[in-house]
């Protein structure tokens, strides 16, 4: 692969003629072929990633070419792309072909990314390990006995491994930040409302929110720019203007930052994980910001809340994959009653059918008031807690996750074990703010560790200036 440093500077490379789009196309086929064992891709879009090169170089000859010329981007398998195959890593949306792009691939291609294919993750990005793919494991380029994380796991692994200048992933409860942490990349889940999901296959969608995976902030900053902002097409999207992202990175601003004693204190987090987020709050109070324990007492509400809700939407979300609309039906159908329910029982893998039950449970009459609305008062606290905090302090620091990557079927007999590895990140869904997991440096056994930042809502650009300085201190 032509060596990548910053997007920036492979424009510049490629402006200056030093390489062309074309080139670096075949080459990220030629290098996607070769890390085939990890199984990153479901599919390489070949034939229109190399027509898309041709034009774009066409476009850098004539000076009219965009600000992603050339970036070779893949998408998570749950961001649609006109006329090529989605499936959520689904057998349920077998064959099914995007009708139309989402608000993401448009403004990409409008900026002349070129998209390379789609990659795996877990079924309708539901899990934290990416062993609940349709299409099978994908591999941690790292260790590959560890997972790379999930649900955005061939994501965060083609860029870790080199496939891809950047991708796409979804977060709905850490997707992004969780794999980024396990594969030593920066990822970035934006504000509820941030960036339009239009065009996303919906998990939670209350919670869901699209965000790049990258080699380093500033390309995350750069993507971020393209992709958020109003779009017509989704009403959550929020008509705030966007910020000049790329223009905040050099700034060197002192921030007041908050620990929460209670992330730092819990059970269950590996002790060399805890210690380099204590030595990064050292390095950032020598840096001149100020860092402060703040209490958060209701760390254990976090992950029962997320599982109650989540699932509620979901149970609802994909009640559209009936056998009639998408993709699969039963070959063993008789009428439209077996129609429905075999095509949903040999169309959904195990995980995403527990969670369909689980929301379907917590939403039906006898318990909506003891599961649902109880839920929903507590996202209020956990939201009202947190901008508290947000108040006296502009960010808020954790871990992004308990440990490094694990092995695989480690977590798998356990769903509740599981669950818990999302103890830091989906603090940031619940209550809609912005949140960036960067590098921290090695642990012992050799893999990266992750450290989470979390702003106030729409507050991207100081994010963004927070994590490039914690990453080149
Ligand atoms: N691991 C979490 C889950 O299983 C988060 C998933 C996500 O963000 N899409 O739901």
């Amino acid at each position: 692969m032509y060596p990548f440093s910053t997007i920036a500077a492979l424009g510049a490379d490629l402006r200056a003629g030093k390489t062309s789009s074309v080139a670096l196309t075949e080459q990220a086929i030629a290098a996607i072929a070769a890390k085939k064992h990890l199984n990153a891709f479901l599919e390489v879009f070949e034939t229109s990633a190399l027509a898309q090169a041709r034009q774009v170089d066409g476009k850098i000859k004539a000076g009219t070419a965009g600000r992603l010329a050339g970036v070779i981007v893949g998408l998570k398998d749950n961001i649609c792309y006109q006329a090529h195959k989605v499936s959520a890593s689904s057998k349920i949306l077998e064959g099914f072909e995007s009708l139309y792009s989402s608000t993401v691939v448009e403004r990409l291609l409008a900026e002349d990314a070129i998209i390379i294919g789609r990659l795996n993750c877990d079924e309708f990005a539901m899990g934290s390990s990416n062993e609940n793919s349709a299409f099978g494991r994908v591999l941690n380029p790292l260790d590959e006995r560890t997972v790379p994380g999930g649900s955005s796991g061939g994501s965060a692994v083609a860029v870790a491994a080199g496939l891809c200048h950047a991708t796409f992933g979804s977060d709905t409860g850490g997707s992004i930040r969780q794999p980024a942490s396990f594969t030593g990349t920066v990822g970035f889940k934006p504000t509820y409302g941030r960036v339009s999901r239009w065009g996303l296959i919906a998990y939670a969608s209350s919670f869901d929110q699209i965000g790049p995976i990258t080699h380093n902030v500033a390309d995350a900053a750069l993507l971020m720019e393209v992709i958020a902002g109003p779009d017509e097409h989704d009403t959550t999207a929020s008509q705030k203007p966007v910020g000049h992202y790329t223009g905040s990175l050099s700034a060197k601003k002192t921030y007041r930052i908050a620990y929460l004693k209670d992330c730092i204190n819990a059970e269950g987090l590996d002790p060399e994980v805890k210690q380099k987020t204590l030595e990064t709050i050292e390095r950032l109070k020598a840096a001149g910001h100020t860092v402060e324990g703040a209490d958060f007492p209701y760390l254990d509400y976090l992950v029962p809340t997320y599982y109650v809700l989540t699932t509620a939407e979901a149970s609802s979300n994909l009640s559209r994959f009936d056998g009639v609309h998408f993709g699969y039906r039963s070959p063993n159908a008789t009428d439209l009653e077996s129609t429905y329910k075999k095509t949903r029982s040999e169309g959904f893998g195990k995980e995403v059918k527990r969670r369909i039950m689980l929301g379907t449970f917590v939403l039906s009459a006898g318990y909506y008031d003891a599961y649902y609305s109880k839920a929903q008062k507590v996202r209020q606290l956990l939201r009202r807690k947190t901008e508290e905090i947000l108040q006296s302090y502009d960010f808020i620091i954790t871990p992004s996750t308990p440990g490094t990557a694990f092995e695989f079927g480690k977590n798998s007999a356990d769903p509740i074990k599981m669950y818990l590895e999302d103890i830091f990140t989906v603090q940031a869904n619940i209550v809609g703010i912005p949140a960036i997991s960067v590098p921290n440096g090695t642990h012992s056994n050799g893999l990266p560790v992750g450290l989470q930042l979390m702003g106030r809502p729409f507050d991207e650009e100081n994010l963004f200036c927070l994590a490039s300085q914690v990453t080149l201190s």
